[in-house]
This record gives structure tokens, sequence and C-alpha cells, in this order.
């Protein structure tokens, strides 16, 4: 068989799956447009993942806006951190990401920092992919999309990397619509933006991307998951970063330590259980945890799912520990209470220190700014025996100081109910665009058929997609044998049917019926529906299916209740 990449990809454009954007002035690398059929796909795909977390887990969904204003990524790190190393040729004056110009020389090149890479080219004597010309030193190019918000430039905006930040700002609001309770999980799908420096891998590597990703906020405190014994005995292939590939229970992989968070393990059950019921095979699937230098500026440990492809073995899902990293930085950005309450299983009575502000005096000197100044000496904290620090509050542009006679230290006695802390972050971040992909390349298969239904040719090679029905744009062909006006009047029927019961088909009478066949086959229509002459006598159809090719007959009355059981 051909390469997968361009077997899958002159499938996808013929039938409408998908269409490398811009076409008609020359395209532009790393986008893609979804045609119908490929629209249909993802959306299938998406229902199943919707299936997962916001019906099986209960997770709450929210839509946030796809570009932010700086300081979001300012506080996150992204603006700071979210690079690659490129490099530049210096004859033709391409740019490549320097460790993709390592790739089957180093291993993991992606983990290597700015001097690491540099030594690698060189030691290697690697040149410019294209020209064979010198290239130069690896510099941080941020992936970011920078743009204005409104019409003044200085207010600079970015379009989001990642769906995530939109979640971790709304926290506090989330956090009341799951009653105050951890853990909860919050869902977002949507577009991301990264300026990939030379996407040369279709869908795996584009610069506007679907992602679909989960924030799990739990208690640091709390290491396991309270459904992890429903998940334990699952077997997967597992990579971990300090030896070789092993295939293990997840409930062995946590008890010999191999991965030390019950929570990420859950999640990678629940990525398996979900990439296989939309497609995947699972001999082509395993979980490789990140080396400590791989890891995003955020994570504290990190499992990918990978698939293997025609690339090679790629990260299809990022189940990371995003540990307190993300509400941390947003706290101390905003200044806004991004906490959670732990609460005590009785109040406790706390004594403590505090500093009471003197309002009238403060009020006398410092008038319109006395809010600010009271607030100021109400938040300082004092332990046990400490001194009262010194308290500066900017007033008119100046640090000025706030005397010891504006406030009076007093001893309370209070009930607390529980103490606060910043949550802890278990990430599944799903790439929608990769997993499609993966699910037509693991899918389509070719198949010499030698008698072939409806009278094609002899032996000549067919495309079969394989494709799950959960998942098939189409669950069903819908023909009449012949276009004559008794079948097709009849097949017209059938399809109106089906549409008052929300069952889509795809309604064809053009060509041969083996053509039609085939062409269903091709777009991994799991089932045909075909209205022959016999059919005219009984009311019956027959139903084809995809895989065994076999045909049965179906009385027209059973066949909404028969369609919907096949689809389930
Ligand atoms: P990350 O936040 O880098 O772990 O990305 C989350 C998921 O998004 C990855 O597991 C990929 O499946 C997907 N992804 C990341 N970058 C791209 C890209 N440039 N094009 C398509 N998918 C991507």
């Amino acid at each position: 068989m051909e390469n997968p990449f361009n077997a899958v990809m002159s499938m996808a454009k013929r039938r409408g799956y998908l269409w490398p954007s811009f076409e008609i002035y020359g395209g532009s690398a790393g986008f893609y447009d979804y045609g119908p059929l490929g629209v249909r796909l993802k959306e299938n795909v998406l229902a199943e993942w919707r299936r997962c977390f916001l019906v099986g887990e209960g997770f709450l969904e929210i839509d946030t806006p796809m570009i932010a204003p700086e300081i979001v990524f300012e506080a996150s790190g992204h603006l700071a951190e979210f690079t690659d190393f490129m490099v530049r040729c210096e004859q033709c004056k391409g740019s490549f990401r320097a460790d993709h110009l390592l790739e089957g020389k180093v291993e993991n090149a992606d983990a290597l920092g700015k001097e690491e890479l540099g030594s690698a080219l060189s030691e290697h004597g690697v040149k410019c992919p294209d020209c064979s010309g010198q290239v130069g030193a690896p510099y941080p190019f941020n992936l970011m999309f920078q743009t204005q918000i409104g019409p003044d430039s200085e207010r600079r905006g970015y379009l989001r990397p990642e769906t995530a930040q939109g979640i971790f700002l709304d926290f506090a609001l989330l956090y009341r619509q799951a009653r105050e309770r951890l853990p909860f999980g919050v869902i977002q799908v949507g577009r991301g933006f990264r300026n990939e420096i030379s996407p040369r891998q279709g869908l795996i590597r584009m610069r506007e991307f679907n992602m679909a990703e989960a924030e799990v906020f739990i208690d640091p405190d709390s290491t396991e998951h309270s459904r992890f014994s429903e998940v334990a005995d699952i077997e997967v292939p597992l990579v971990p970063n300090t030896g070789d590939t092993v295939t293990s229970t997840l409930g062995a992989a946590i008890e010999s330590g191999m991965i030390c968070n019950g929570n990420l393990a859950y999640f990678m059950a629940r990525t398996y259980q979900f990439l296989t019921t939309v497609g995947l095979d699972p001999a082509r699937l395993r979980f490789r945890q990140h080396l400590p230098d791989e890891m995003a500026h955020y994570a504290g440990d990190c499992w990918d799912a990978e698939a293997l492809t025609g690339f090679g073995w790629v990260e299809i899902v990022g189940i990371a520990d995003r540990s307190a990293y993300d509400l941390s930085a947003h706290r101390d950005r905003s200044g806004k209470d991004l906490t959670a309450l732990r609460k005590y299983d009785q109040p406790v009575m706390v004594t403590k220190r505090v500093l009471v502000p003197d309002m009238r005096a403060i009020g006398r000197q410092f008038k319109g700014d006395a809010p600010r100044v009271s607030a100021a000496i109400k938040a300082v904290e004092l332990a046990d025996d400490d001194e009262v620090p010194d308290i500066t509050v900017e007033i008119n542009g100046a640090p000025t100081s706030v005397q010891g006679e504006l406030f009076e230290v007093k001893e309370v006695t209070e009930k607390v109910t529980g103490e606060r802390f910043v949550p802890r972050v278990v990430e599944p971040s799903f790439g929608v665009d990769r997993i499609v992909y993966t699910i037509l390349e693991h899918n389509l298969r070719q198949e010499v058929r030698e008698e072939q239904e409806g009278g094609d040719e002899d032996g000549e090679a067919f495309r079969v997609l394989g494709l799950p029905p959960r998942v098939a744009p189409f669950k069903f062909g819908l023909f009449p044998l012949v276009s004559k006006p008794e079948l097709t009047t009849v097949a017209q029927e059938i399809d109106a049917m089906l549409k008052e019961h929300d069952i889509l088909a795809n309604y064809d009478e053009s060509g041969s019926i083996g053509r039609r066949y085939a062409r269903m086959d091709e777009v991994g229509t799991p089932y045909c529906i075909t209205v022959d002459f016999d059919g005219l006598e009984d009311r019956s159809v027959t139903i084809r299916e995809r895989d065994s090719r076999s045909q049965r007959r179906v009385p027209i009355d059973d066949l909404v209740d028969e369609a919907r059981t096949l689809i389930k």
C-alpha cells in the first residue's frame, strides 16, 4: 500500500473529508478545511468525547474567547516560555525547528535546551534540508499569534495557544457552580492557535487546530481517584521515562510507583477507552511519560497518549499534572482569590493578632484614599510573635508610609471552618485533528474483491474505511437498486421516514449499485439500505453490512428500530 498519509489524504480530499485551506491562492502550510464528511466525523468524535467527560464524569462545559489580552499570557508564563527553538538557513533563509533537524540523529531532541541543540547540530554536521546551506545558531521563537485588541495598538492580545487558560480565569465562578466542592472538572472545546515554525505533517501539526480539554481541580492532599477501581484492570502499553516499554494494568503501574498520581492514571484509562471507542487501533496506542526536560513550563508530570502512524509515534493526547501552577500564577497577578476551602470536620476557634484600622484618623489624613489605606492595614497577617511590618501604600504615585497611630494591634478569637488552598490541576488535553487523522489512517484498508456486487470489474482494489458506526459521517447509504420510479418513490419515502427519526442516510440513485456500495465503503458508511423489486412485493429492503458485505432482508416497518439498534 502507498504511504499511509498519501493514501488517507487522497481519499480524504476526493470524498470531502479534508482539504488544504486557501488552495485557490496557492495554500498556506498548517491550515486545513474540514469538508462535509470531515465535519460530521469531527462532530461525532466530539459527541463521544462529551459523552465521556460531560456525561460520564459530570464535568461542567464552558466556552471562552479565543483572543485574550496580553496580561493573561504574561501571568500564565506563555509569553516568556511558550517557545520552540528555531534555526534559519543562512543561504535560502528557510526556517526550521532545531529539534526536527536532529530527528533520527539524537533521541528526544525536543527535550534539549538551546546550547545542547546548537552543539548537537554542529556535531552531526546538520545542513539545511532544502538547499544544504549552513544553518545558524538556534534561538527561541514564541509560538503565539499576536494581535491588537481595538484600535489602540498598545492593547496587545494573543490568540490562545490552548483553551485551558479561559477555564483557569473563571475558576472562582466555576467553584461556586460546583457547590464549592472538590474535585470537579471543567471542559472546553474550541480552536487553539500556534504559529508552528515549519508545519509539514498535515493534520498533525497545524497552526490553527481543534482542542478538547478538561481541567480537573483536585485537593493536592488527595492522590487517589474515587473511581479508580473501575479502570484499574485496563491493560495498556506504558513507556516510563526511566525504562523500557511494559504492558501493564494501570492498577499495577500505580502499585509499582511507575505512575505516581492516581488521578493521572484514572484519566489515562478514560482516554484509552475513549480513543479505542472512536476507532483507534489498540495495537497502535501507548502512553509515554515525558522526560523531566521535555515537560511544558507548567507541568509536574505528563503522560502522552501516542498513536503509531505513518509519521511514527505521534502525541495525540497530553495528560499533565499542572500542579497549582496556573491558578497560583493568576492569583498572584490579579490579586483575586483563586483558592478552594478544605472544610474541617468541626469548626475550630483560632486566636490571632490582627491590625484594626482607626478609620477616623485615616479619613482625616488620607481623605479619598482612606479605603485603600485601611485595606492595606487589614491585609497584614501577623503570626504569633511577629513584629508589625512597615506598611506602605502608593498615594499620588509616591510610596507613603502608614504610621502606627493609624491602627491598633488586637488579639481576636474567630471560628474557622476550614483552610484555604490553591487546587491542583490534572489536565487531559486532546488534539481533535490528530485524533481524526489517526482514525482515518488506522481504519483505511485496501481490499481486493474477487466478485463485485453489482457487476464491477473483477480484482479491483477497493478502499474500505472501517469506521465504528458511532463516528461514521453517514450511518446508512440508501439506494434504489436502479433509478426507476417504482423504486425511487419507495426509497424516498424511507428517506423521509428516517429523517423524521433524526437518522441521516446518504440517498444516492446514480451509477451502478456496486459503485454506490464501493463509495459508501470508502467513506466509512457501515450499512447500506437498498430497495429492490422483491421488496415492492413484501414491503422489505436489504441491509448490507460494510465489513462482512453480508445482506439480509428487513421489513420496512421495522427499519427505524433496526437502524437505531445498528447505530448503537
Ligand atoms: P499540548 O498542550 O502541547 O500538550 O497539546 C495538546 C494536544 O493538542 C496535543 O496532544 C496534540 O494532540 C494537540 N496539538 C498540539 N499542537 C498541535 C498542532 N500544532 N496541530 C495539531 N494538534 C496539535
